[in-house]
């Protein structure tokens, strides 16, 4: 560690010699603590993957069907030689469209397909009760990735350029002439910029709660007079439906004023343009390369990842629990779920003390908290189930005349068949939401749940090597983390069933939305060196983080074997990264979680303990005056 560091940039004391040294790989917008480990668990799934081809001896009938995708969307000769033909079957289904009545009646069998629409249902559990699963209704995303972006005219043009001149060559490799290249994506920006004005921005997507707005069939009838939505909603789900929850009112309200005859034409090319970009990567090599352009020039990505690796993906993105779970079994295994478990049931008893101990909550709320947190289920490396749409999977295979695109519709419709049979059906919560081969955590504030996959249990973050406090730095501090979102500004809004309901007192929740703000204030405007972090996007995730440090912290000082340095040095090298410039910009806007630098050095500032260990003093760039530090949990 660079000692003269310490005081001016803790992150850059721990990660210096790291940043000057890593590199980041040509296919990734960046290098870092995470990406280290998932490249090391993707060779590892490579090299299984092979070896499981060579013999399928013993193997469960879902990784074999996981191998004979794999052999399709490796095999690029055929998919060469096929060419833009397996594309003909979506195009014909758009062209053929003459009008909104049209798309109406196609509408079942496009939402089934993932063919792109404007809008679309999809069944996911209801906020305000959590055992139930309803229909909510949103637009398409827009092309660009935020709304931001088409504020500023400069960007907005630059992206716009961008985005057409990608989208002209990946059209021209399907073959449309010049004249209908240009007629497509003018059109299709067209509709786009209709879309901009009624599109939530990042910063207000991440206030999840207000994409809850339930809407009776009549309220929502009058709102949609063009367009038969409530009919397509009760196709799909093949049952009367009374609500559908709005992600957005503002674009319900202008449905009629967007979804008309009028603007029929432009609808038809933003579906062709859109269909075009998500079913390039089952194409050949050129037009997968192509279909990628676009989102490679906004994160800053010198190549597209090599036929390889990206045949590797698409078969395990369609199989990632399948593959996950052997993952899960063979690599983690049960004893290490079960220290693993224990770890966190520790963590969750530190942080029963620190409610119990707070000072600004009165005791009615802090029984509330308690119960929330006693009631919390924790999902450790492997889950005991994954969702059944794997069972029903059939790969044909190019010998029976089938293609990559036939299969995608294929295995899609069976996911999207069984979604929608879920409607008014209680969820299973056993489900994760994320393979055990994937290098992450999350917490669901509808289970009032904490999940951690198998593969984010290594080094930095957890290992036997590292010392207690290490651990607790890293891991320990991860699993505080998600613990906290349960409490963050989203999450407390949740109850211990995962519904929404106030269990606060007004006089807490005052306390508590005013230290929200004052985190939105520490984080926001602070400079990163390619932009300034915006507090409000990254409200959660900063009370997260910060509640987890400190419960973390408490309980690696329990253990006795505590060590200040290891600790703060620990955590500050799980956020090292080192990202292109385009990347790093392009996270200030969309990404609800904090710049890697003020992970470490803001969070750090924001600790007594970091301050008195280390002297830091008035006049050092990591000080922070205590009256501002700012402790929510
Ligand atoms: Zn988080």
């Amino acid at each position: 560690m660079k000692n003269e560091l310490i005081k001016t940039n803790y992150y850059e004391a721990v990660n210096g010699k790291w940043l000057e040294n890593a590199v980041i790989p040509n296919d990734q917008p960046s290098m870092s603590a995470f990406l280290e480990l998932h490249l090391g668990i993707e060779k590892m799934l490579l090299d299984l993957t092979s070896k499981w081809e060579k013999d399928q001896a013993g193997l469960n009938k879902n990784i074999k069907k996981f191998i004979k995708l794999y052999q399709m969307t490796k095999d690029f000769d055929k998919r060469n030689e096929l060419g833009t033909r397996p594309f003909d079957l979506i195009l014909k289904k758009i062209s053929q469209l003459e009008n909104l009545k049209d798309l109406e009646i196609a509408f079942k069998d496009f939402t089934l397909e993932s063919i792109e629409t404007p809008f679309g249902f999809s069944v996911m559990q209801d906020f305000m009760n959590s055992n139930n699963q309803v229909l909510y209704f949103g637009a398409e995303r827009l092309f660009l990735p935020d709304t931001s972006y088409y504020k500023d005219e400069a960007t907005k043009a630059q992206l716009i350029g961008l985005f057409t001149q990608t989208t002209t060559q990946l059209l021209n490799l399907y073959g449309f002439s010049k004249e209908e290249t240009e007629k497509l994506i003018n059109e299709a920006l067209a509709f786009d910029a209709l879309l901009v004005p009624v599109t939530k921005s990042s910063v207000e997507a991440a206030d999840y709660v207000k994409m809850y707005n339930p809407l009776s069939k009549a309220d929502v009838i009058k709102l949609t007079k063009n367009f038969n939505v409530m009919t397509s909603a009760e196709e799909l789900v093949k049952q009367n439906v009374e609500q559908l929850i709005i992600l957005n009112l503002d674009f319900i309200n202008a449905f009629d004023s967007i979804i008309n005859e009028e603007n029929f034409g432009i609808i038809k090319s933003w579906m062709i343009v859109s269909n075009a970009k998500s079913f390039a990567s089952e194409l050949t090599d050129e037009i997968r390369a192509a279909g990628g352009a676009f989102g490679r020039a906004l994160s800053g990505i010198k190549e597209a990842q090599s036929k390889d690796k990206f045949a590797f993906y698409q078969a395990y993105n369609r199989f990632s629990q399948v593959v996950g779970l052997y993952y899960g079994e063979n690599y983690f295994g049960p004893k290490a779920k079960a220290d693993v478990k224990k770890m966190v049931h520790e963590m969750i008893g530190v942080y029963n003390d620190r409610i119990t101990s707070n000072s600004w909550l009165k005791e009615k709320t802090k029984e509330k908290a308690i119960k929330k947190l006693s009631t919390l289920s924790v999902h450790v490396g492997y889950p005991d189930e994954l969702p059944p749409y794997y069972d029903q999977f059939e790969i044909g295979g190019y010998e029976n005349g089938s293609d990559l695109i036939k299969e995608k519709l294929n295995m899609i419709k069976i996911v999207n068949e069984l979604n929608f049979q879920k409607y008014n059906q209680a969820p299973n919560k056993n489900i994760w939401g994320m393979p055990a081969s994937m290098v992450n955590a999350y917490y669901n504030p509808s289970n009032n749940q904490i999940v951690f996959p198998a593969a984010i249990l290594q080094k930095p973050y957890y290992s036997l090597e590292q010392s207690p406090s290490e651990n607790y730095g890293g891991i320990g501090a991860v699993m505080a983390h998600e613990i906290s979102h349960a409490f963050d500004n989203n999450g407390a809004k949740f109850d211990e069933n995962g519904s929404l309901s106030n269990w606060w007192t007004e006089e807490d929740l005052e306390a508590f939305n005013k230290k929200s703000k004052d985190m939105i204030a520490l984080f926001d405007g602070v400079e990163t060196g390619y932009g300034v972090c915006n507090g409000e996007l990254t409200v959660s995730e900063n009370i997260a983080d910060s509640g987890g440090l400190r419960c973390a912290l408490e309980a690696s000082k329990k253990g006795g074997k505590h060590d200040d340095e290891e600790f703060f040095k620990n955590w500050a090298s799980v956020w090292r990264q080192k990202s292109s410039l385009e990347y790093s910009q392009l996270l200030l806007r969309v990404d609800v979680h904090g710049p890697s630098i003020l992970r470490a050095n803001m969070q750090l500032s924001n600790m007594p303990e970091f301050q008195d260990f280390y002297h830091i003093k008035e006049e050092d760039q990591m000080y922070l005056a205590k009256d501002k530090m700012v402790s929510i949990w």
